[in-house]
């Protein structure tokens, strides 16, 4: 567990993230954290970060945590993070690495099923069981190892909800779409922070009635830039 590579790739003087070097003090603390970290960059994911040893062991799921049981979610293993990254919400630089807008989706705390001593060992065998005690995310949780292919080998997880009384069908990703610290949408994450409004906005829920752009407004969209807009009415009501 290191942080080599999560600072190799970031330029502090630029990006407001932590660099995490204030972080090994708190590293003590019983409590470990569990955060979820809804990130707009170049594609809309959710980090997923799990506390141990001083660091967060982290996953990008591309589509979110389900509460379904049926429903198994692919989980990237990304390189750890500073403990302090989450608590970090707001805007990373366009330019930088995983340039958007970062949102706390869910935050709390984790136990491991196994005595923590085995967590390392449960991680080397690629089936981690934890309970989360998070604002919207609770009880009984696997992270599976499975075949990944290329560069993606040995990375690839899937995320699973077990049974028990807080699995259910509600897609919770679209239910609750805001911050958990700060009752924020990704588009008022971006205006605050001084990001890229249009395309935060793109990570938050559409309005079900769709805004048909009209076509005298404004220039006649490309065929290109059509299906983009119809995908925000906010733009097309311009
Ligand atoms: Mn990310």
């Amino acid at each position: 567990m290191t942080l080599a590579k999560y600072k190799e790739k970031r330029n502090f003087k630029v990006t407001p993230e932590p660099s995490g070097d204030e972080l090994a003090k708190k590293a003590a603390d019983k409590h470990l954290l569990y955060v979820i970290q809804k990130h707009r960059a170049t594609q809309l994911h959710y980090d997923f970060r799990l506390e141990f040893e001083g660091v967060l062991l982290s996953w990008a799921v591309p589509k979110g945590p389900s509460l379904d049981p049926s429903v198994k979610r692919l989980a990237m293993q990304v390189e750890d993070h500073p403990v302090d990254y989450g608590g970090f919400e707001g805007v990373i630089p366009e330019g930088e690495y995983g340039g958007g807008t970062v949102m706390v989706w869910d935050t709390g705390t984790w136990t491991p099923e196994s005595q923590s001593a085995d967590v390392a060992a449960a991680l080397k065998k690629g089936d981690l069981k934890f309970v989360l005690h998070g604002k919207k995310l609770h009880g009984s949780w696997v992270l599976v190892r499975t075949r990944g292919f290329g560069s993606s080998s040995g990375k690839s997880w899937l995320l699973i909800k077990h049974r028990d009384e807080f699995a259910s069908t509600e897609d919770i990703v679209a239910t609750e779409p805001k911050s958990a610290v700060s009752k924020r949408l990704l588009v008022d994450i971006a205006r605050d922070g001084g990001g890229d409004v249009e395309k935060a906005a793109t990570g938050d829920p559409q309005p079900k009635t769709k805004v048909e752009p009209q076509k005298s407004a404004s220039k006649k969209p490309s065929a290109k830039n059509s299906a983009a807009r119809a995908e925000t009415p906010r733009r097309a009501k311009q």
